[in-house]
């Protein structure tokens, strides 16, 4: 077990940190609250059968902050406030201050989890911290139990981590391994001196294309540790993909065990195992139970898996493939989903009895678990059978999807003229992305709406009263393309889940995405089909309150997957395309209401793209596809938007292209409309709105700064082409900064106009 969910039954954690920040929960309470999670867990664990259960996978916000504590990578800024007080100089580090930048967030590879930066420079001096592991080790070794520390490697921490600020952008993060690795070393012997036998070091970051400087790196760090005398057995794991030209070094190294991901993308594991001639004397940790998806697991399959590792190495344990954090606690708490289909789904505590289980069928025998395997058997073919997962008519359309369904009838610079005769708008166009500040007033109507409090109709009021004041305060800032600001949305994945059949929603499926804030994935289960029109009232109704075009607004296939926990039962192209046929109506159902413009938004593209090459090219053309089946069915006058953001974009210029979207925004403004280059360079021929307001903050650019950042954009983008929006969508901002932003947004796309 690589880590289970840190948030409680009843995210007992999120509710003791915010209280603690909030100054309602002392210290004290909330070290007292976060113990007893730990406590009520590892009991879990090792009721149900768990022999050895993880410790310092428990976080206060995040697992790779813990990590900067523990090698002393504290940032001069935030040096001050953790000497002062440790608890708050690290919520320091990972929020802010009023004076003080918080670390940077990111993903954490291919998922929803993120984590914070490490700041590193030539200048980094560390320093062993290993209190807080020994603490959770220690606790757990005094409840009689067998523990395993997880630790992030020492390779993946310096991977994951970027130059400090006013450290050159090239510094070589690698040439710290020397210094890292001594404290690396301390706190291992620290571990050992307080009773571990083993320590998990993880390496996800090995699990991507790496360049033989990195192997090289990954291949000295751990002859360094495997031959230190004082330490305990190490056990170095990877997930997420196969290990590949990496997985022959750690073979190699001086270590005790090495544990693998044989799920999905990682499966190719399994041969590569064999061809390297396994792993004889060692420990092997089989990830046979995936632990990113919240589907059962088909015991057939993973038994042969294990029975092949069994003559691969000396000792084979079954696991998760990687941390059960991203998935829900326990499918126990669900009473809305109707019960033979939870027993399609498992969540962190299904998975540990599926592990058990497993174990129990390799070590003693399959008719040990006969009655599990029957049962197991039954579920796998009652979710193959179901009317929910095989939706012949859905299937049919799918099966007749051709080419030239993708396919707008014009090519793109036939549909531009048509497009501008139509609209008729300015050059330099405004516009925003799609909502408008979610006020408490909207979010407590949409609760008062489900706890019977409103009615349906006075809930309607009120969104409808807040569409007339979005459309009004548009119509006075004097933006071009308005939107009705998707007050009704709890969540733009969300919002169209709830009305598609084949997805399923749960009750308490929280899942961390970043420090107190989790997320509920809807549960992509079936086939998908759209019973009526999603958008297409609220959108009518925005147009009926003025002259000038309202942008319909749609997410786009791919954020619907990537967002979601996604069927693994057939290819994700598979399931992209039956949502892209779904939204496809929707998009021409829009135009036939007489919406001229209609954007989809992809902001999870480059997201999901596969964490190895070998991947891209295939991912890229379902994702694609996906796209243009979703918006090709429209008229050459309707024209199509994109919008995405938080990416690095330089690795999908292609795909973006590809997309064939008349109109793409970006975010640019903190990147200071570098994007803008970055598709003039690559030659990219339709329209851009590159962000020129950075919503992130609370910060409101004057119009000088929008101004000079257009200038910027229009040496990239000829006029012709360029859109004047902000970043991203504005759900989050407050009304008084989003007036005065807009203003400032408009008066600079009328200045710049004036002296074209
Ligand atoms: N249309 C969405 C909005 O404005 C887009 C959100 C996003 O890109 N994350 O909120
Ligand atoms: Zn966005």
């Amino acid at each position: 077990m690589h880590g289970y969910p840190r948030q409680g039954p009843n995210r007992e954690l999120k509710k003791a940190i915010e209280g603690y920040w909030k100054g309602r929960v002392s210290a004290e309470a909330l070290r007292t609250t976060a113990a007893g999670l730990r406590r009520a867990n590892w009991e879990q664990l090792a009721r149900a059968g768990v022999h050895e259960v993880p410790t310092g996978d428990f976080s206060y916000y995040d697992h790779v902050l813990d990590t900067s504590v523990m090698v002393g990578a504290i940032p001069a800024r935030h040096r001050a406030a953790v000497a002062a007080d440790p608890l708050d100089g690290y919520f320091a580090m990972a929020r802010g201050t009023q004076d003080l930048a918080p670390l940077e967030m990111t993903k954490w590879f291919d998922t929803n989890y993120h984590y914070l930066v490490p700041e590193l420079g030539p200048d980094t001096v560390f320093a062993a911290d290993s209190a807080e592991q020994v603490a959770q080790l220690t606790e757990a070794l005094g409840l009689g139990l067998a523990a395993r520390p997880v630790l992030v490697g020492p390779v993946t921490y310096l991977l994951l981590a970027k130059p400090a600020p006013g450290v050159a952008a090239g510094f070589d993060l690698l040439t710290l391994l020397d210094r890292l690795l001594p404290v690396y070393a301390e706190v291992l012997a620290d571990l050992r001196a307080a009773g571990a036998h083993w320590v998990q070091l993880d390496e996800p970051a090995l699990v991507q294309d790496r360049s033989p400087a990195v192997l090289n790196a990954a291949a000295r760090a751990y002859r360094d540790l495997g031959t230190l005398t004082d330490r305990p057995q190490l056990l170095v794991a990877s997930y997420f993909d196969r290990l590949g030209e990496a997985l022959p070094v750690l073979a190699k190294a001086p270590v005790e065990g090495l544990a693998l991901d044989f799920t999905g993308p990682a499966a190719g594991n399994l041969q590569d195992l064999a061809a390297v001639g396994g792993l004889p004397g060692k420990r092997l940790v089989a990830g046979v139970v995936n632990g990113r998806n919240i589907w059962i697991n088909h015991y057939e399959q993973s038994l042969a898996t294990l029975g092949t590792l069994l003559g691969l190495a000396e000792r084979v344990d079954v696991s998760s493939s990687c941390s059960l954090l991203h998935v829900p606690l326990d499918t126990g708490a669900e009473r809305d989903i109707d019960p033979q289909i939870l027993r399609w789904l498992a969540f962190a505590r299904q998975k540990t009895t599926e592990i058990v289980t497993l174990a129990r069928g390799l070590a003693r025998g399959t008719d040990t678990i006969a009655a599990e395997l029957a049962a197991n058997r039954a579920d796998l073919a009652s979710r193959a059978g179901s009317a929910l997962t095989h939706d012949p008519a859905v299937r049919a359309r799918a099966a007749a999807v051709t080419e030239a369904d993708g396919r707008r009838s014009q090519p793109y610079a036939e549909r531009s003229a048509a497009q501008r005769a139509h609209l008729r708008l300015p050059l330099l166009p405004t516009t925003t992305i799609g909502s408008f500040p979610q006020t408490a007033a909207l979010r407590t109507a949409r609760a008062d709406l489900r706890a019977g409090r409103l009615d349906a109709e006075g809930y309607e009021e009120r969104i409808s009263a807040e569409i007339r004041e979005v459309l009004a305060f548009q119509e006075k800032a004097g933006i071009d393309v308005l939107v009705h600001g998707e007050p009704e949305r709890n969540d733009m994945v969300q919002y169209f889940a709830e009305q598609l059949t084949g997805y399923l929603a749960t009750q308490h499926g929280w899942v961390q995405s970043y420090g107190t804030r989790y997320v509920r994935p809807p549960v992509l289960a079936g086939d998908i089909s759209r019973p009526e029109p999603m958008t297409v009232r609220w959108t009518r109704y925005a147009q009926s309150l003025t002259e000038r075009p309202v942008k319909g607004m749609l997410t786009g296939p791919v954020t619907m997957l990537a967002w979601s926990f996604v069927r693994d039962d057939q290819p994700l192209g598979d399931t992209a395309r039956q949502v892209a046929l779904a939204l496809r109506d929707e998009v021409n159902d829009l135009e036939a209401a007489g919406t001229s413009v209609i954007q989809v938004d992809e902001p999870a593209l480059r997201e999901t793209l596969p964490l190895r090459a070998a991947g891209h090219a295939a991912y890229l053309a379902w994702a694609t596809e996906a796209f243009r089946l979703t918006t090709g069915g429209v008229r050459p006058a309707t024209q199509i938007h994109t919008h995405m953001c938080y990416a690095e974009f330089g690795d999908i210029l292609r795909a973006i292209e590809d997309l064939d979207a008349d109109v793409i925004s970006l975010e640019a403004a903190r990147s200071h409309m570098q994007v803008a280059s970055e598709l003039a360079t690559a030659g990219y021929p339709r329209e851009v709105g590159p962000g020129v307001y950075d919503i992130h903050s609370p910060r409101v650019p004057d119009a000088a700064e929008a101004t000079a950042l257009l200038r910027k954009g229009l040496a990239a983008i000829p006029a012709e082409r360029l859109w004047v929006n902000p970043d991203c969508g504005l759900k989050t901002r407050g009304w008084p900064e989003v007036r005065a932003a807009l203003e400032n947004l408009v008066t600079a796309a009328r200045e710049i106009r004036g002296g074209l």
